[in-house]
């Protein structure tokens, strides 16, 4: 049978786009549809806009600390609209570059939802679509619980179209990526913000000294965490108070704007999934195997919509070895170990390997090497704000398994050290690496005095 496409992709996200460019590149024809904007969660609504909502919040502190260095400033101001749409113009524009990357490719886009009628059709905005082989890269989105009032509350999604100017008060609710970073912007753009969760600190599944020095930092710049509890309802008012919360027992608090990051959800609903045969897994997302193949032969998925780790890099790796499997003649297999990741919350955090908890459950002895010091930035101004910094090492091997950060450029920083840890670097390698002085960078080349080992009546305790 003549195919229209040689592949057809739904979902012109991070993942779709790069396995579409891709395998166009390596000889195939490809259609992709999208039924939003082209370029996906990343650089719509996600990594690109926040990080640039991130660098205008961090002003506050800089301009905070600059007199320190000898700089006068007027009182500064700051104005939600100008910041606002600058980042939407930049957005734009970089909708405009994955348009042409697209069409550079000779990748044809259809605009609307794409909807699979059998294992080779597919139906776009009325048109049907033939293919020899379909990607699913649909995505994610975010998650509420249903009580009652949820329809008060804001994602994510809306936070980067807020009118000007910003609420006085804004309410998180969740402790993860989004609600952390989200309390960060918002604090440094002058809002009271108040963190609510429902464990006793944030970021649940990292390693356990990095978030709670990442949960007093933020304690301790002003944030205020409401922890061990939930909301059991949003109240609107109609008054100058706008929004009640009141907690499962009975407390009540007010605030301005309530915004909900308590997780995403794969986007499998709408799509024919279930008519053509391709399983989802118990949390909702398309199971696939280790080339990104579903239960159906011709149709693969990758990125956030199989929940394998949501993050851009991750999809686009998946999406690349996919199209450099299928297309390329080079089979590769995406490699899920040892993927860096960061929070850009403020201070921020990022990580490469297993945390100080998975080794000690995974592996045999360890070496912990810890540090937190004052940056040298923060000295003239005497801001309390340290930085923190950890090695895991395992013993019998003398691998570093685990890098961790809290503080300035956490990210830049790991994204280095993520090449050592995944090319298996020892600590006598870590040693005999010579830093570049004054950085904070350089501690991690210099630590040299294991942590002591935890008694067996602390691990039983953790
Ligand atoms: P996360 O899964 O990171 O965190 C969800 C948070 O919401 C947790 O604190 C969780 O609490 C809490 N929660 C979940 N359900 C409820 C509920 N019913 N009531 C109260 N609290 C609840 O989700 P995010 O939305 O922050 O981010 C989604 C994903 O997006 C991330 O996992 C990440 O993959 C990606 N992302 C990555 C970023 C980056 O790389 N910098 C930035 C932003 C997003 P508990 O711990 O108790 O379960």
């Amino acid at each position: 049978m003549a195919f229209d496409y040689d592949l057809f992709v739904i979902g012109a996200g991070s993942g779709g786009v790069r396995a579409s460019r891709v395998a166009a590149t390596h000889g195939a024809r490809v259609g992709i549809c999208e039924d939003y904007r082209v370029g996906g969660t990343c650089v719509i609504r996600g990594c690109v806009p926040k990080k640039l909502l991130v660098y205008g919040s961090k002003y506050a502190h800089e301009f905070e600390d600059a007199a320190a260095y000898g700089w006068t400033l007027e009182p500064p101001k700051h104005a939600w609209a100008p910041l606002r749409d600058n980042v939407n113009k930049e957005v734009d524009r970089l909708n405009a570059v994955y348009l042409r990357l697209l069409d550079g490719a000779g990748v044809k886009l259809h605009m609307g939802r794409g909807r699979l009628m059998d294992r080779h059709t597919i139906e776009v905005g009325g048109e049907t679509i033939t293919a020899e082989k379909i990607l699913v890269c649909t995505g994610g989105r975010p998650e509420m619980p249903p009580i009652p009032g949820h329809a008060f509350a804001i994602t994510s999604n809306e936070a980067f179209h807020l009118p000007d100017p910003l609420p006085k008060r804004i309410t998180i609710v969740g402790g993860g990526y989004i609600a952390v970073e989200f309390a960060g912007i918002f604090h440094g753009l002058g809002c009271e913000v108040d963190i609510v969760i429902r464990r006793d600190r944030v970021l649940r599944g990292f390693d356990e000294e990095c978030r709670t020095f990442v949960h007093e930092a933020l304690k301790a710049s002003g944030v205020r965490m409401r922890t061990e509890t939930e909301i059991a309802r949003i109240v609107a008012t109609g008054g100058k108070a706008p929004f009640q919360l009141h907690t499962p027992l009975g407390g009540m608090f007010e605030t301005d704007l309530v915004m909900y990051a308590t997780g995403r959800v794969p986007n499998t609903a709408g799509i024919g999934l279930e008519k053509v045969g391709v399983q989802l897994d118990k949390a909702g997302a398309i199971a696939v195997d280790e080339w990104s193949r579903t239960t159906v032969e011709n149709i693969w998925a990758v990125g956030d919509v199989t929940n394998r780790i949501n993050l851009t890099p991750v999809a686009l790796m998946e999406g690349h070895c996919f199209a450099d499997t299928e297309f390329g003649n080079k089979p590769r297999k995406a490699d899920h170990r040892d993927v860096a990741s960061a929070v850009f919350c403020q201070p921020e955090m990022a990580n490469v390997g297993l945390t100080e908890e998975e080794a000690r459950r995974t592996l045999g002895e360890l070496r912990v090497y810890a540090s937190a010091f004052t940056p040298m930035k923060y000295t003239l101004a005497g801001r309390k704000q340290r930085t923190f910094m950890k090695l895991i090492v395992e013993a019998a091997t003398d691998r570093v398994v685990g890098c961790h950060m809290v503080g300035d450029d956490a990210a830049e920083l790991i994204q280095g050290l993520a090449v050592a840890v995944k090319a298996g670097a020892t600590k006598a390698q870590f040693d005999a690496t010579v830093g570049i002085h004054p950085t904070a960078g350089e501690e991690f080349v210099t630590m040299r005095t294991p942590r002591p080992e935890p008694t067996e009546n602390q691990v039983a305790a953790e």
